[in-house]
């Protein structure tokens, strides 16, 4: 009898023990490859000395001091750290304690710099479908995961949905990129439109799609045609890269790639790679200004925000990632995890779609190649191939709704950033049969 109220309380789970590198090791000693670092966290793998040595002196030295009567030198250095890399003037860092944390502070951040901007009609959010934004009501509210939403919709406040940049099942055929994303952008347009050209407050979505969809990124100039259509009605951007940021795709915010920067940006799983809970929110110096400017601070705050230990975790997560230019190793990976993945599965008529961007992969399931039906959820593949695979010691992060929230299955793919060709060879190498026993 457990006395944890767990995730899954019918679930019998293996006790994880100890982690070395890119494997963790449970208390029966048998070994996992970790090829998703649980939900994209664990970029840096397990037991980094560094890290590890980080944590161990802030201790050592202060581990809290509430936010309200100190700062601490490693809130600044980490701050000062994330700035200096953030794309546009995202300059102001809002520590929290995890992913749905942040978007929170997010979505309250863009509603008080309307009020302090006289604009206190602008009260609506708009998001995609098939986004997933975290599990607090307000980060649920605006998520368009049909299945996390359902039982607790009347909860939820109203929020708005547009089509997400799911080329693979949503560009037309003939349909070419650029009036793919013309087609996006003329919908969010339509939509600011239809809700009060001058009452929306934001735009929300993931820089790449991640858990819900499966490593989704956007296509062409998708985020510059986003953010001309938000800039048009004084839409504020924020993107979500919980899961896609902090060097997932080989460029530390993924939407430096799409050469744009969005007023909020929201991060949290690869900042302290799982050494410690941590998540931070970057404002725009105009979103800053406007608020300090105005009441003079935002009103917000939870009683762990800033803490020391969580960031000293995090300036060594980061600092690692700088000085090792492991960034570089997440591109050559990338391409090679989705090359080897492409050619072990070319003649598989289940796997319709291999795709993401560096070490953030996504393998779509289906029944059938052409026509992309969905294989037929009550056979929940995708639970089948997390247990197959976790039989042959890998770990990968697959889930179902893939297409609508219901339908579709797919693989999350996420190793960490420190591993090798061969790693990748491996994890690729397991991976096969355990799709091969989920299928059969
Ligand atoms: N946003 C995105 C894109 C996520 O992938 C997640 C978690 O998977 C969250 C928000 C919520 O983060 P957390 O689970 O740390 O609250």
């Amino acid at each position: 009898m457990t006395h944890v109220f767990h995730r899954y309380p019918k679930m019998t789970l293996p006790v994880a023990a100890a982690g070395e590198g890119i494997e963790l090791i449970d208390s029966k000693g048998k070994r996992y490859l970790d090829a998703c670092g649980g939900a994209a966290v664990s970029c840096l793998g397990h037991g980094h000395p560094r890290v590890l040595a980080a944590i161990h002196k802030q201790v050592d030295e202060l581990a809290y001091a509430h936010t309200s009567f100190f700062t601490t030198a490693v809130a600044e250095q980490l701050a000062d750290e994330l700035s200096a890399s953030a794309p546009g003037d995202l300059n102001h860092v809002y520590f929290l304690s995890g992913g749905s944390e942040a978007v929170e502070a997010a979505l309250k951040l863009a509603r008080q710099y309307h009020v302090e901007n006289g604009q206190k009609q602008r009260r609506h959010f708009i998001a995609r479908r098939q986004s997933y934004h975290g599990n607090t009501l307000g980060a649920l509210a605006i998520g368009g995961n049909a299945w996390r939403r359902e039982a607790f919709l009347p909860l939820l406040t109203p929020s708005h949905h547009v089509a997400p940049c799911y080329a693979y099942r949503e560009q037309l055929s003939g349909e070419s990129d650029a009036q793919y994303v013309q087609r996006l952008a003329d919908e969010l347009e339509a939509k600011i439109l239809e809700l009060g050209a001058d009452e929306v407050a934001a735009f929300v979505a993931e820089t790449v799609v991640g858990a819900t969809a499966g490593a989704v990124p956007p296509v062409g100039d998708y985020f510059k045609k986003i953010r001309a259509v938000c800039d048009k009605y004084g839409v504020l951007l924020i993107l979500d890269e919980v899961m896609s940021g902090m060097g997932r795709t080989g460029h530390l915010y993924a939407c430096a790639e799409d050469g744009i920067a969005p007023d909020i940006l929201v991060i949290a799983k690869g900042l302290g790679a799982g050494y410690q809970p941590i998540g931070a929110m970057i404002a725009s110096d105009r979103i800053y200004n406007t608020v300090v400017g105005g009441s003079g601070f935002f009103q917000h705050g939870h009683t762990y925000i800033g803490h020391a230990t969580a960031c000293a975790a995090a300036l060594a997560v980061q600092q690692t990632i700088r000085e090792e230019q492991l960034l570089l190793n997440v591109q050559a990976r990338g391409e090679q995890l989705r090359a080897r993945l492409r050619e072990v599965f070319a003649n598989y008529p289940n796997v319709g779609d291999v795709r993401g961007r560096g070490l953030f992969v996504g393998v779509e399931l289906v029944a059938e190649r052409d026509s992309k039906q969905p294989l037929d959820p009550a056979r929940r593949t995708h639970s089948r191939v997390k247990s197959e695979a976790m039989q042959r010691g890998l770990l990968v992060y697959p889930m179902g709704g893939t297409v609508d929230g219901r339908q579709g299955d797919h693989i999350l793919i996420a190793p960490p950033f420190i591993s090798t060709a061969a790693d990748i060879d491996a994890m690729v190498e397991r991976l096969v049969p355990a799709v091969d026993a989920a299928l059969a």
